[in-house]
């Protein structure tokens, strides 16, 4: 099946004890274990739910992996996901990832002794510099936030495969449907299902997905041990979320690239970055590794100013944090997502205070365009 069909037919499209085309939401912390004279699928909520597990299989087949995993958030995903090394163990990772997975890798996993090196992966070649005895990870997002700049991923696996090893890759920005890097050789994918799986701004989820039934058994350990897990109201709507993920996407892209490519043209903005437009750098790398440049993208005003009354007077887009709800989000990384990070780092990353990022919704272009064009001027 293509990616569209088995977005509806994931397996779970009719329960089979009542014909219901909706899975239940199994709303229960333990299980009956009857004369307790057989091991029961399911015995704590904790351990297992089957409404999470619907999610959980589901998650591994859009993403061509072998085992998937749901957490209470993205970040408990990738917490959970990190919680598989060892103090002592060294991780390889992009300097642009993720803010909270930046933070949560400089303190808590700093002060339970996992290390890390962060390096422009934008370069492979400085991933190869990076590793050292110790390294077991390399741990990427592509492409980044908020500059959407590109890592090759097939040269980067290939890095990491020849030091023995294993590659995460957050994929929440391209979601299954337009980049699947454990088929390009990645090891797991991370999610932030609160932003496109989920894809309308009214849940918080992660998930992971293992390309191999070890890796899953580690994950599993940690899921279980740590018990970051969602409830089955959250998963039931990621699961709800993920049948349209394909007509959203496709909308939103298609607005993502219109209004780049107007705003480029306006005499106040600085730069846009957008990996669907042609000269976006890495754009051919991209092209090679997903089906298309997704309705993430950030520009440059000229000046803070501008920036900060964009934000004030667009009408449409609320100025928040988040994306991948239908509804368009303008974020202001400084001040939000990249706030953390010192000024002078930021300013080497080109994250600036006229940086503003765009998540495209499912407004009407015509209608976007008209409320940018006025908020800019
Ligand atoms: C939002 C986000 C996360 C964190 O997910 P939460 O659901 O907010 O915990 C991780 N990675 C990326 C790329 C994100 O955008």
């Amino acid at each position: 099946m293509k990616f569209g069909t088995l977005l509806i037919h994931n397996g779970y499209e009719s329960d089979p004890a009542t014909g219901a085309l909706g899975v239940p939401v199994f709303q229960t912390s333990t299980f009956d274990q009857g004369d307790l004279s057989q091991v029961r699928e399911f015995d704590y909520a904790r351990s297992g739910n089957p409404t999470r597990k619907a999610l959980e299989e589901t998650i591994a087949a859009l993403e061509g992996g072998v085992r998937g995993y749901a957490f209470g958030s993205g970040i408990a995903a990738i917490a959970s996901a990190l919680g598989i090394f060892a103090a002592g163990d060294h991780i390889v990772a992009a300097e642009d990832i993720y803010g909270g997975s930046y933070r949560i890798l400089n303190t808590f996993y700093k002060r339970w002794g996992l290390e890390h090196t962060a390096v422009d992966a934008a370069d492979p070649e400085n991933i190869r510099r990076a590793v050292k005895p110790n390294t077991r990870a390399v741990f990427l997002e592509t492409p980044s936030n908020p500059l959407l700049k590109i890592t090759d991923l097939r040269a980067s696996i290939a890095i990491a495969k020849e030091a023995g090893l294993i590659t995460i890759v957050d994929n929440t920005f391209m979601t299954p449907y337009l980049q699947q890097p454990l088929k390009l050789g990645a090891d797991m994918v991370v999610h932030s299902a609160t932003k496109f799986l989920g894809g309308h701004s009214d849940v918080l989820s992660g998930l992971a997905v293992t390309a191999t039934e070890e890796l899953g058994k580690r994950i599993y350990a940690v899921q279980n041990g740590f018990g970051a897990v969602p409830g089955p109201w959250d998963v039931w709507l990621v699961l709800r979320g993920l049948k349209t993920l394909k007509a959203r996407l496709d909308a939103q892209g298609k607005t993502a690239g219109i209004v780049c490519r107007k705003l480029r043209e306006h005499p106040h903005v600085e730069a846009v970055y957008y990996p669907g437009l042609a000269d976006h750098p890495g754009k051919q790398i991209h092209d090679g590794q997903a089906a298309g440049g997704g309705a993430v993208f950030s520009f440059k005003t000229k000046t803070t100013e501008q920036a900060l009354r964009f934000l004030g007077k667009t009408q449409l887009a609320a100025a928040a944090v988040s994306l991948g709800g239908v509804e368009t989000i303008a974020s202001y990384p400084v001040r939000m997502s990249h706030a953390a990070i010192p000024r002078a780092e930021r300013e080497r990353l080109g994250i600036t205070d006229t940086l503003i990022r765009i998540s495209a919704g499912l407004e009407d272009p015509e209608d976007l365009l008209a409320d940018f064009e006025e908020a800019l001027r």
